[in-house]
């Protein structure tokens, strides 16, 4: 099994992926849902998907930080920085406002910044928190997710490296072969039971 292959099997396990006959808030439909933030329901598996991508990560890539946008790559950022055994810090915002590191959090000139995020889109969020590193003089090695859903539209100046790629079909209501089906519709943000 390769490791995007594991990656999949633990985000299945932990209900992060599903499959199914699910309404996006796009308004589109689509037979596969990802909520990355289940994963983290269970640790011993979020450790394991951060020990993959430390391992995957080049040999000579050296990371004294990880970095990660508030809310969604708090969790992430700290299993990497375990993982890679570097400090963990995140940046959050206020509605309307920029990225800001607060809590004391502090980056130093020099220091070799990891970004991090757990599902990266269109990238607007780590993107955001790139000039805090370069306000203190650190230095952006990259940016690291569990899944890239960017469907190859999110190419930054430094590596992007990701575990999975998942890019999910989608169709209009009246184009959708589980409608025409007559398969009910699964509303994503439920709790899905488990087993
Ligand atoms: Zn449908």
């Amino acid at each position: 099994m390769n490791i995007e292959e594991r990656v999949e099997e633990l985000l299945e396990e932990t209900g992060a992926l599903k499959r199914g006959h699910f309404l996006l808030s796009s308004g589109l439909h689509s037979d596969r849902y990802c909520q990355c933030a289940a994963l983290f329901e269970e640790p011993a598996m979020a450790e394991e998907v951060a020990r993959l991508m430390a391992d995957a990560l080049p040999e000579d890539l050296t990371v004294d930080t990880v970095l990660s946008p508030a809310i969604g790559g708090i969790l992430w950022g700290y299993e990497l920085a375990r993982a890679l055994g570097a400090r963990s810090l995140f940046a959050e915002r206020k509605p309307g406002e920029l990225f800001q590191l607060r809590r004391g959090f502090h980056l130093s000139r020099g220091e070799r910044v990891l970004l991090a995020e757990d599902v990266v889109t269109t990238g607007r969020s780590v993107l955001e928190v790139v000039p805090l590193i370069e306000a203190a003089g650190a230095e952006l090695v990259g940016f690291a997710s569990i899944a890239d859903r960017s469907a190859g539209k999110f190419t930054p100046s430094h590596p992007f490296y990701s575990l999975i790629k998942l890019n999910f079909q989608t169709w209009a209501p009246a184009d959708c072969p589980h409608c025409a089906a007559g398969t009910a519709i699964d509303k994503p943000g439920s709790r899905v039971e488990k087993g």
